[in-house]
């Protein structure tokens, strides 16, 4: 059975994470996703949100479990049994982050590999931290976050700029 683990700080997830996550499934038998609690990188969202906005937007995909995680992803893709990790890759600035990643990830269990998935192109340039400028300023996202998402960053700031 080729268990994937995709592994990420969705804050929040965007249609490029949900348009990785439909390239892996009928690559692997079972893929999980799984949502860092803690990785040194401020988020905007607590781990709570994270997660109920990517159970959200996964709902409708049967199969796939999403859960959260901290400490090393390497420990935790060898606890779910995973010996696949999924990336996705965008345009050249993504590579040289990913590869140390993979390298590293790599020193630190020989068994595991990281498996780069590149996103359609409407997606190449889409990320968490666009998403979270666009909902700083208001602007519409709608083609670029699944609807909950959406919805939940618009109430997110309209109340944070109402109470200062
Ligand atoms: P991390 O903080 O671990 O980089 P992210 O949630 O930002 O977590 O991303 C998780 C993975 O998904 C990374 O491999 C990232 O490159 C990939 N990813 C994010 N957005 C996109 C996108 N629009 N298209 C393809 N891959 C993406």
């Amino acid at each position: 059975m080729h268990k994937a683990l995709y592994p990420g700080t969705f804050d929040p997830i965007t249609l490029g994470h949900l348009n990785i996550l439909e390239k892996a499934l009928p690559l692997f038998d079972k893929v999980t996703l799984a949502v860092a609690d803690y990785t040194g990188k401020k988020t905007l969202l607590s781990i709570d949100e994270r997660l109920q906005l990517c159970r959200e937007a996964t709902a409708h995909i049967p199969n796939l479990e999403v859960v959260s995680f901290s400490g090393l992803v390497v420990d935790f893709a060898q606890k779910m049994g995973c010996r696949i990790m999924i990336r996705g890759l965008r345009a050249v600035s993504d590579f040289e982050y990913e590869l140390s990643l993979a390298l590293t990830n790599k020193k630190l269990k020989q068994d595991i590999e990281t498996v780069f998935l590149v996103p359609s192109l409407k997606y190449m340039y889409l990320s968490s931290s666009m998403i979270r400028q666009l909902a700083e300023l208001g602007a519409d996202m709608d083609d670029l976050v699944p609807p909950s998402v959406a919805r939940f960053m618009m109430d997110k700031f309209t109340h944070h700029s109402v109470s200062g």
